[in-house]
């Protein structure tokens, strides 16, 4: 009956594969489950109807403790670099559902993040505390509405236990919605096993679900390289678009999709510094601001080395192809940045200077510790701070305003341009921390207002001027901590 209502179309084709893949298991029961929230216009765009279900039965189903017919439960197995070691490691908390269909056609893994141990959970609990699974629900929910791949989260619910960590917290299971869970750590993991089988499985796996285009290819490995390549770099460039520092771009936290995936120590850049890193544990700043970009081209060379097998019979042929298909990112890289960076400044066409051009902006804004997202605000006339009375920004502007001479186009394209690619509003640090602490008393009356506030980022809404503005600064440098 629950079924008929909900709307639920579970097809499992990851837990059919071999138990080399998986651990089949189910979420561990919790002891008093609270519905926080739910997205309802996410369940909306997957044909599900919860309009007719109770909280309490909500509860229920998005804690695992009733789990819907025709799932097949299953932990993955996924290895992974994490800040450049190598570690076998899987889903030690988290227990995937299944597959979900829209129109038939449409396939979406839903995931429960914190949902009890497995065989994978090495030293942990296995479970999840409210604050981190709430931040995963706003982050990627604001990257979902800045236009960017991601990961989406459709429910958050209290467990009604609590769990250890620095202190004794909340705990909570975040219902998580990804196009798939597979990782450049999944491919690390079945290449580590050295079994060829699996690993042609895993790549016809991976190219039916996410790049059917390439399947009756005679160079399906390289291609696959290729056009992961591609995502990987549209999504890295979409990052620095906005300003956002993903934290822990660990290989297992690397979706072959090109979604945004793990929001775990991620954060906004609010002034521009190129080596921002908000990470309690990433002390060498290996995953800084400027440095998404090389980490990026470097977990693809990792993904690249699962493939080589593949790629060619003889291996020196097989490393010399992959190798230079992986030192091609530079100019993919660059390009897409350099374009992307136009449509930011509303530029049309390309000009010898504009990477000049460009540079010095961010130069300015470095020396000035201008805020990034307002800088370009301002370019919108939307922003009129005194920091940018400055001469050195108006002289500046006047560059910018020669150069938009040459778009052979209208003030009004330009702005269009513009305002499709700048963000008016950002999920800023300090907002995001204070609906936290509310909801974590118990309210969630802040983080609605963030959440509404974030769905529109590109709008110029009315009275969001305490959304606009960066943290008063402190002492205290804002900082993360891992999804714990
Ligand atoms: P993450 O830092 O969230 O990407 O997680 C890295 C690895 O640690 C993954 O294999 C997780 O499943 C595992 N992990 C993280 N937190 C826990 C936990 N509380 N209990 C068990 N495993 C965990
Ligand atoms: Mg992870």
């Amino acid at each position: 009956l629950i079924k008929m209502t909900i709307g639920w179309h579970f097809d499992n084709t990851y837990s059919k594969l071999s138990n080399t893949f998986k651990e089949n298991i189910k979420p561990t029961p919790v002891h008093d489950p609270e519905l926080v929230i739910l997205n309802e216009e996410l369940a909306s765009t997957l044909n599900l109807d919860f309009s007719k279900t109770d909280k309490k039965k909500l509860a229920e189903i998005f804690s695992g403790n009733s789990i819907p017919e025709e799932t097949n439960t299953i932990a993955q197995a996924y290895a992974g670099h994490q800040f450049g070691h190598f570690t076998m490691l899987g889903d030690g908390r988290a227990v995937l559902l299944g597959e979900h269909l829209v129109n038939n056609d449409n396939r979406f893994d839903i995931q429960f993040k914190g949902s009890g141990r497995t065989s994978f959970s090495r030293g942990g609990d296995g479970r999840a505390a409210l604050g981190p699974m709430l931040r995963e629900y706003i982050i990627s929910e604001a990257i979902h509405s800045l236009n960017i791949p991601t990961t989406r989260s459709l429910a958050v619910v209290k467990t009604g236990e609590k769990v250890v960590r620095e202190n004794l917290l909340q705990g909570a299971i975040l219902t998580r919605v990804a196009s798939s869970h597979l990782r450049v750590g999944t491919f690390q993991y079945i290449a580590a096993t050295q079994n060829i089988e699996n690993l042609n499985t895993l790549v016809d796996y991976t190219i039916n679900r996410h790049y059917p285009e390439i399947k009756k290819s005679n160079s399906k490995a390289s291609d696959l390289l290729n056009l992961v390549m591609e995502k990987q770099c549209q999504l890295v460039v979409n990052w620095m678009r906005v300003g956002f520092i993903h934290g822990v771009m660990n290989t297992d936290n690397m979706a072959i999709s090109g979604e945004t995936i793990d929001y775990g120590p991620c954060a906004f850049m609010d002034h521009y510094d190129p080596k921002t890193v908000f990470s309690s544990i990433d002390k060498f700043g290996r995953y800084a601001f400027s440095n998404q970009p090389p980490i990026t081209k470097w977990n693809l060379a990792r993904f690249a080395e699962c493939l080589i097998p593949l790629i060619d019979k003889n291996e020196d042929t097989a490393i010399k192809l992959a190798t230079d298909l992986i030192d091609n990112f530079q100019n993919i890289y660059e390009d897409k940045w350099l374009n992307m960076m136009r449509d930011k400044l509303g530029l049309f066409g390309e000009d010898k200077n504009d990477k000049k051009l460009i540079n010095d902006l961010f130069n300015w804004m470095e020396k000035n510790k201008a805020d990034y997202t307002n800088t370009f605000c301002n370019l919108m006339d939307i922003n009129s701070d005194e920091i940018y009375k400055n001469n050195d920004f108006i002289n500046w502007k006047n560059e910018w305003k020669k150069r938009s001479e040459l778009n052979n186009s209208t003030k009004e394209k330009q702005s269009k341009l513009m305002k499709s690619n700048n963000p008016i509003v950002i999920p800023r640090n300090h907002k995001v921390e204070e609906a936290l602490a509310e909801a974590d008393k118990g309210s969630l009356d802040k983080m609605k207002k963030l959440l509404a506030i974030l769905k529109n980022p590109y709008d110029n809404q009315n009275n969001i001027e305490e959304y606009q503005t960066p943290a008063p600064s402190s002492n205290e440098k804002y900082q993360t901590f891992c999804g714990t």
